[in-house]
């Protein structure tokens, strides 16, 4: 077995049943992604269009992409016929947008809900008044499924900051799951914790991780888009 799919299983390992393993490959070759495919992982994240869209075309059909990194409006319309969750609805503007896109294929798009949760100005998300401006207005987006809320930590290596952010999305779903979706069972996912703390984020609620570089080994800095 290779270093990749030990990798996988040891962070799958650590997980309690009701979270789930976003495997984050953006920048890593189609090769490496098989080889995290071999061991039956079959989620796979991305965080730019162009190369989703590639490495659908490529990939075996069963593999269920999510995108996660920030979109823009005018490149939805490529990924809404296949893609399995969107975890970076940001904006009222992209949530129409998808609305738009997912209507003229008929399809219910999922889609989490972006908050903002970092100290860092190079963060996207919604914050607390957009983020209840969304959920008071459901009815305008029928093709979308609400399944959750998603979060980026601040980027430090200060625990307790990163612990703290996590314990505010927490809260923060709670009391929007229990406001606005609390007849919907669809409502449930904190998608928190990537390679460096998502330990910490089981730990404080979150029920999916998106994890890359601890599988997939550092990323080349020249295609960082972090
Ligand atoms: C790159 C990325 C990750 C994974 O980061 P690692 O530190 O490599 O685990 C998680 N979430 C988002 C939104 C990302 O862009």
């Amino acid at each position: 077995m290779g270093i990749i799919s030990e990798n996988l299983l040891e962070v799958k390992k650590t997980l309690p049943p009701h979270v789930s393993l976003v495997a984050i490959s953006k920048t890593k070759p189609i090769e490496d992604i098989l080889e995290a495919y071999s061991t039956g992982h079959k989620i796979f994240g991305e965080n730019k269009v162009q190369e989703l869209i590639e490495k659908y075309n490529e990939l075996p059909k069963d593999i269920q992409w999510h995108l996660v990194g920030h979109l823009q409006t005018n490149k939805i319309k490529y990924i809404i016929p296949f893609v399995s969750l969107i975890h970076s609805v940001d904006s009222w503007k992209l949530a129409l947008e998808i609305e738009k896109q997912a209507t003229r294929i008929g399809k219910q798009v999922p889609i989490l809900l972006q908050v903002y949760i970092a100290k860092e100005e190079t963060k996207f998300g919604l914050d607390e008044e957009e983020l209840v401006e969304l959920c008071e207005a459901t009815e305008h987006f029928p093709h979308l499924n609400f399944c959750g809320l998603m979060g980026m930590a601040t980027n430090t290596t200060d625990e307790q900051i990163v612990r703290n952010e996590f314990k505010y999305l927490k809260n923060l779903f709670d009391q929007t799951k229990i406001r606005y979706f609390s007849d919907q069972p669809g409502f449930k996912e904190i998608s928190m914790g990537m390679s460096n703390d998502y330990l910490m984020a089981v730990e404080e609620g979150s029920t999916m991780v998106r994890v890359g570089s601890s599988i997939f080994g550092e990323r080349d800095l020249n295609h960082m888009s972090l």
